[in-house]
């Protein structure tokens, strides 16, 4: 069976029942839901359902606050030639297209990514391309999207010679919900494409809860792994998914067995429609503390704010130190408070 993308298809299936204001949602942006997430909900409990959530759309995206913003993160602010966003001196995103294997309900990009359309014309990408090639302090070059594993694998190894062609790209990093969400896509010819002769791959996946782990998303891993392609983890925290504690900690040691190194828990962005996934930064941090105390290091994120206007990301805590620096106090992983020679 193919990915379901109308509101019909989810009704047929029973994820959602008719209800005006889902036209809107659908409208607001494309549905995406593919067999192996579909495979995952659990049919007695959608309402509830951690995979369900992410992916079917529901009322609560008509309500729009007054904070929230078309542009969140601030790509546009920052993008000197069409599919490049250029925020830091030593690295570029490269947007090839804006196709997604499912479109996440959350979406910090919701207002640009879908099917079709968008996607960078050959002379765009060589436009792109030269914008790297003319700038040697670009040291590593990010494929993200939209999902660049939704590209045909032979213009996806292309693309991948053509960036190892750079000599002062070190570093290709791929962002991709691929492996997670449709692996059947991470066929023998786009592991031969991840492989570059010169430069170093990583590819960080997005992964909210361990339920996505299902058993055709392990072999993915396990394939990607094995053929030597470093692995990282992006969770998003989204509320009714996975802000409990319980939960997080259930996904990042699952995401260390399947050989993926947790890397960032996103605060959720202020993206327009999203404020029923929303937690505030202080619950993150309560929640990061409580990994602090129950979770090897190897399965820690770092919780990261995308600074709103285009002004990167920062870690937003939890902080161990007090702030007083003339008594400088240290809080342990367990919540004992310490005294430290300043
Ligand atoms: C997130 C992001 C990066 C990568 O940031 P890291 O902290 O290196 O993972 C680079 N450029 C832009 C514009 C980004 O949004
Ligand atoms: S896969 Fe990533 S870019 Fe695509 S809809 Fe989901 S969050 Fe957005």
């Amino acid at each position: 069976m193919a990915t379901l993308r109308t509101l019909d298809a989810l009704e047929r299936e029973g994820l959602i029942t008719p209800d005006p204001r889902l036209a809107a949602a659908a409208e607001s942006m494309a549905i995406g839901l593919t067999d192996e997430m579909l495979a995952l909900i659990d049919r007695r409990d959608v309402a509830n359902d951690p995979i369900a959530r992410q992916f079917v759309p529901s009322a609560a995206e008509t309500v729009i606050a007054p904070d929230e913003l078309a542009d969140p993160i601030g790509d546009e602010a920052r993008s000197p030639v069409k599919g490049i966003v250029h925020r830091y001196p030593d690295r570029v995103l490269l947007k090839p297209l804006h196709a997604c294997p499912v479109y996440c309900r959350f979406c910090f990009r919701r207002e640009k990514v879908g099917p079709g359309g968008e996607a960078l014309s050959e002379a765009e990408l060589d436009a792109a391309l030269g914008y790297i090639r003319a700038r040697p302090e670009i040291w590593e070059v990010i494929l993200t999207g939209g999902d660049p594993l939704m590209m045909a694998p032979r213009r996806l190894a292309a693309l991948i010679a053509a960036l190892d062609a750079i000599p002062h790209v070190a570093i290709i990093r791929l962002h991709s919900r691929v492996p997670i969400v449709e692996p059947s896509r991470v066929t023998a010819d786009v592991i031969a494409a991840l492989k570059p002769k010169r430069a170093t791959l990583w590819l960080g996946v997005h992964c909210n809860h361990a339920r996505e782990l299902g058993s055709p998303t392990r072999a993915a891993l396990a394939a990607l792994a094995d053929n030597g392609i470093p692995l990282l983890g992006q969770t998003v925290l989204l509320a009714g998914i996975n802000d409990a504690v319980e939960t997080l900690d259930e996904l990042m040691r699952a995401l260390v067995s399947v050989r993926v190194k947790p890397y960032y828990l996103h605060h959720p962005d202020l993206v327009r429609g999203t404020g029923h996934f929303r937690v505030s930064i202080a619950r993150g941090q309560e929640l990061m503390k409580a990994l602090r105390g129950r979770l090897s290091g190897l399965a820690q994120p770092t919780y990261v704010l995308d600074v709103p206007g285009g002004h990167g990301k920062v870690p937003v805590g939890p902080a161990y130190l007090g702030d007083d620096p003339d008594a400088l106090t240290v809080e342990d992983a367990f919540g004992g408070q310490h005294s430290y020679p300043g």
